[in-house]
């Protein structure tokens, strides 16, 4: 048993938590710029945050599922920053993990990193990220999903300087998720739990975390979703976001991440919505080859059976409202091969059974 853990970023955990953000930027300077998105600018959250920082500007722009160009407009506005304060979901936090990067790297655009394989430096601004959904884990990764539309190329940039130097966690940032966001970014960190978990890079730390924030999504994700005020559950889907992130970030997503670019970069899932959808296909075919590893985690979330567990993860959906079906997700079964040829990302490589196209083939006919 041989194996390395590390994060390198500071967890700060817990309800009031944002509260302190002052004093956590007060350690890196003076000129913070906060990086959030129009929606969450309304939220009374972010308008007490607004009042209790002496922000040097705000950047309001991140658009769902960033662009690269999103990203390049962010470095501009970031430049004669001290701090970049990312609070949001995972666009926001990914758009501004790449942007502190950019700021401190030659090239001008963050395509070149991206999409075109220019390797980043290691020299990136600071970051505080606070995640206002439950789900990404994208406070406690070194990589950024970002969409190069021009370039037709979705997928995650990776780099050891895409850590967030601290998190800070607040529950209640997440407690006023509506239904569908709750549903996507509770089953992202689900499968955030179960890639990390069964990726061939799997270790033990990372393999404790991801069976606990399983108990836990499977415990209190149905509580949120019937009971959207159920501050208990909101806090717990929190803590569990945070540790299927911490779960993965080493280890590295597999074929249900593989599968989810073309299904969100073409048919605009969300990216929690599109690991959703075949996360139930990919519980029963991994586990033959994990040797017994899959049932405990099953057992160890309150199952009899792998079965069983994956039946829970389609009555999730159900119950949030994602698409269970192609026709549910409005894409055409004349698409399947496309979709099958587009799911060979490299993170397949990490899957812990083989996938031939003739499997994805037959997973999409079962999903149809
Ligand atoms: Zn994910």
């Amino acid at each position: 048993m041989n194996w390395t853990f590390a994060l390198p970023t500071q967890v700060t955990f817990g309800e009031g938590a944002a509260e302190g953000l002052a004093a956590h930027i007060a350690a890196f300077g003076s000129r913070a710029l906060l990086v959030t998105d129009q929606g969450l600018l309304t939220q009374p959250f972010l308008k007490r945050l607004r009042e209790g920082v002496a922000w040097s500007g705000v950047f309001a722009d991140v658009q769902p599922n960033p662009t690269v160009e999103n990203v390049d407009a962010l470095a501009t506005v970031a430049a004669d920053a001290d701090v970049l304060v990312a609070v949001g979901g995972g666009s926001v936090l990914d758009c501004a993990k790449a942007a502190a990067a950019l700021v401190c790297n030659e090239e001008e655009s963050i395509r070149a990193y991206h999409s075109e394989g220019a390797k980043l430096s290691g020299a990136c601004l600071p970051l505080i990220a606070a995640p206002t959904t439950a789900g990404t884990g994208s406070e406690v990764t070194p990589f950024a999903v970002l969409n190069d539309e021009q370039k037709g190329i979705k997928g995650p940039m990776a780099h050891p300087s895409l850590y967030p130097d601290r998190a800070v966690v607040d529950p209640l940032l997440s407690a006023s998720m509506p239904l569908g966001v709750t549903a996507c970014t509770g089953l992202d960190a689900l499968s955030h739990a179960l890639e990390g978990y069964w990726s061939k890079n799997h270790q033990p730390l990372c393999d404790m975390m991801a069976i606990e924030a399983g108990q836990r999504i499977f415990s209190s994700l149905p509580k949120a979703l019937a009971t959207p005020g159920d501050r208990a559950a909101r806090s717990d889907m929190a803590y569990a976001a945070l540790l299927a992130g911490m779960a993965f970030q080493l280890p590295k997503n597999a074929m249900v991440h593989a599968c989810s670019f073309p299904l969100s970069g073409r048919y605009h899932l969300p990216h929690g919505a599109a690991c959703a959808f075949t996360m139930e296909f990919a519980v029963p075919f991994n586990a033959p080859a994990m040797a017994g590893r899959m049932e405990r985690f099953a057992e160890a979330c309150g199952f009899a059976t792998v079965i069983a567990m994956a039946d829970a993860i389609g009555e999730l959906k159900r119950q949030g409202g994602l698409p269970c079906t192609l026709a549910e997700a409005g894409i055409p079964a004349e698409a399947v091969p496309e979709l099958v040829a587009e799911s060979f990302h490299p993170l397949m490589n990490n899957n812990p059974r083989d996938v031939s196209p003739d499997d994805l083939e037959q997973m999409y006919q079962e999903l149809a």
